[in-house]
């Protein structure tokens, strides 16, 4: 039986899994070219204050438009970008983009930026912080870094010195995803984060009879407790934010709002509708 098993696999699951390979391969080689066409943008979701509906900030979400294959989610080339270490380069351009088009922006609009974990341990974050900083002239204390649960499991230490040397140039630290993954509640007492994004499958599933309102509301009272405010990721409809302000979650991000656009298609949005911009928000579309 184990000869046939054996037979079996190689018959069958060795060609899809060549096939694979050759598959991230040619994506790989696509990535690199794309990197010296200059074949990626930046797209910006605002995010807001659930008081008030103001635009706090936005977030930058790096986008691919293949000349073949069209738009990419970033959910499929960025752990190639990872395990291939292009996302050190890719990071840092969209660092260094989404700091310049943010120093165009009001002043009370912060802007967040994903960093990889290869990123984060990579040794020269800092610094490209800081460069991109200066170059751009945005000021560190409108800058906000997302990182994952992921950077923190491990090396502990590492990368409670890392946070610290992030938070002594003055930029934010935002913990991504919060709820997904290895999450563990201990992250919060150990390390510096101004921002929890609670993760969207817990507003997905927020009004639901045996829904997340309790963990939500937990999360809130744990950030309130360390002087931590909350974002609640994926919101897509008025009652998610109904209960979301009732909860005491500080902010909001989601399609209810707005998906991630264009540099372009956002600024207009940041100077014009800064009293209730959920009241004067266009028509909404189901996808972005
Ligand atoms: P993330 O940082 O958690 O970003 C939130 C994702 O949720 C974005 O997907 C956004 O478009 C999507 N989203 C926002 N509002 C809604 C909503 O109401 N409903 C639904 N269904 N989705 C919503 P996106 O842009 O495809 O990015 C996916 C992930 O890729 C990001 O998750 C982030 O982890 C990663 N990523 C994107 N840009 C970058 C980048 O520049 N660097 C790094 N390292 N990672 C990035
Ligand atoms: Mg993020
Ligand atoms: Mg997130
Ligand atoms: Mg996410």
């Amino acid at each position: 039986a184990a000869k046939a098993a054996g037979r079996r696999t190689s018959r069958f699951f060795e060609p899809a899994m060549e096939a694979e390979v050759r598959a991230r391969r040619v994506l790989e080689t696509d990535l690199r070219q794309a990197i010296t066409d200059g074949g990626f943008e930046v797209y910006y979701q605002p995010c807001l204050s659930l008081q008030d509906n103001s635009i706090t900030g936005c977030e930058a979400l790096l986008r691919w438009r293949h000349p073949q294959r069209g738009m990419i989610s970033p959910a499929d080339f960025i752990p190639i970008a990872e395990e291939t270490g292009l996302i050190n380069q890719l990071g840092e351009w969209v660092l260094t983009t989404a700091c310049r088009e943010a120093a165009t922006w009001p002043d009370h609009v912060k802007l967040a930026v994903n960093v990889s974990p290869v990123q984060f341990k990579s040794g020269t974050l800092a610094l490209k912080v800081i460069t991109a900083l200066a170059a751009s002239g945005l000021a560190a204390s409108r800058l906000e870094l997302e990182i994952t649960e992921a950077v923190l499991i491990r090396d502990d230490d590492a990368a409670l010195a890392i946070l610290h040397q992030l938070r002594d140039i003055g930029v934010r630290i935002a913990l991504d995803d919060f709820g997904t993954g290895y999450s563990s509640l201990s992250y919060l007492q150990r390390f510096p984060f101004d921002k929890i994004k609670i993760d969207r499958c817990f507003v997905t599933d927020l009004a639901s009879p045996e829904g997340s309102s309790s963990i939500v509301q937990a999360v809130v009272n744990i950030a309130a407790d360390r002087r931590m405010t909350t974002t609640a990721e994926g919101v897509e409809t008025e009652q998610q934010r109904e209960l979301l302000r009732a909860l005491g979650c500080s902010e909001m991000q989601g399609y209810l709002f707005s998906p991630p656009k264009p540099a372009a298609d956002i600024r207009p949005l940041l100077t014009t509708h800064r009293q209730d911009p959920l009241a004067a928000r266009p028509a909404r579309k189901r996808k972005p």
